[in-house]
């Protein structure tokens, strides 16, 4: 019960990892603030969370639910301000909601495209901890745990503006984790390789109809993907205090696909 009596913002809750984490954290006693812009994501996560604590948690005073396009500067300051209300403070912020984007090459790219992509991918954390960190200020600490990937490491895991902003996420880890630590407030980033989720459920549908599945998560040590709940085992981990004197990191979790870099 790690984060009993935390509360814990987390966005991109309505889906995969977001989802995943949710649970975790509520498992382990955390009240929820979970951000999306799906309400129906948002609703199934609601209630895979009352199933598994069989009525116990999942009260309507552990959960509050937004639904909000994370880029959009008003709607995060209204967010935030919601959750303040809610909760009286946030304890734990998980930067999680994010798209792929396509995998053209750089001379096809749209720029609306680049630019849809960052302000999802980037900017999105960006005002998130803008607007969250003053009030972990204000309470003596917090921890933010950013949702970059493998592809912000290395080449080749995704189209040039998901890896550009996922590369900015590493490095905004890193700023603000500068910004922020005499604050005690610790900012670090997980970077999951390949995992089944809504975003590359494409990907799982395109090789299983071909007979490709055992190409799925070769190129790891580990030669498989992940689960999302891989990945929420270790946001739970930099997000608690067994993390205390981990800041400004960016941790993949992706079977060993960069170890070999
Ligand atoms: P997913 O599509 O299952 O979940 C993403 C969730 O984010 C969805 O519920 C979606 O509605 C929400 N979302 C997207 N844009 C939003 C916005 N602008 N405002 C609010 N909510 C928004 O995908 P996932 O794989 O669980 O993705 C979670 C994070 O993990 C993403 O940041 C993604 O880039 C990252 N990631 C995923 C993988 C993978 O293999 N699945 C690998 C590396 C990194």
């Amino acid at each position: 019960m790690r984060f009993q009596d935390r509360v814990a913002l987390i966005t991109g809750a309505g889906s995969g990892i977001g989802r995943a984490t949710a649970r975790r954290l509520a498992a382990e006693g955390a009240r929820l603030a979970l951000v999306d812009w799906s309400g129906d994501g948002l609703e199934d996560t609601v209630a895979a969370i009352r199933q598994d604590s069989a009525g116990t948690a999942g009260a309507d005073d552990t959960l509050w639910t937004g639904i909000i396009d994370v880029s959009d500067e008003a709607a995060v300051e209204r967010c935030v301000s919601d959750v303040i209300k809610a909760f009286g403070r946030i304890d734990v912020l998980c930067n999680n909601a994010g798209i792929s984007g396509g995998h053209l090459p750089v001379t096809e790219q749209s720029t609306s495209e680049w630019q849809r992509v960052l302000g999802v991918n980037l900017a999105g954390p960006m005002l998130m901890i803008k607007n969250v960190a003053p009030h972990m200020q204000a309470q003596g600490g917090g921890a933010i745990v950013n949702t970059a990937s493998v592809a912000g490491i290395r080449s080749g895991a995704g189209g040039n503006a998901y890896s550009a902003s996922k590369a900015g996420l590493i490095n905004l880890t890193m700023t603000t984790a500068c910004d922020l630590g005499s604050y005690s407030i610790r900012v670090n980033a997980v970077c999951p390789g390949l995992i089944e989720t809504g975003m590359t459920r494409p990907v799982f549908e395109y090789a299983r109809s071909n007979d490709k599945e055992h190409k799925l998560g070769s190129r790891c040590e580990l030669r498989r993907y992940g689960r999302p709940e891989e990945i929420a085992a270790a946001i739970a981990f930099l997000a608690s205090d067994d993390a205390s004197y981990i800041t400004g990191q960016a941790l993949p979790v992706d079977g060993g696909n960069t170890a070999s870099l």
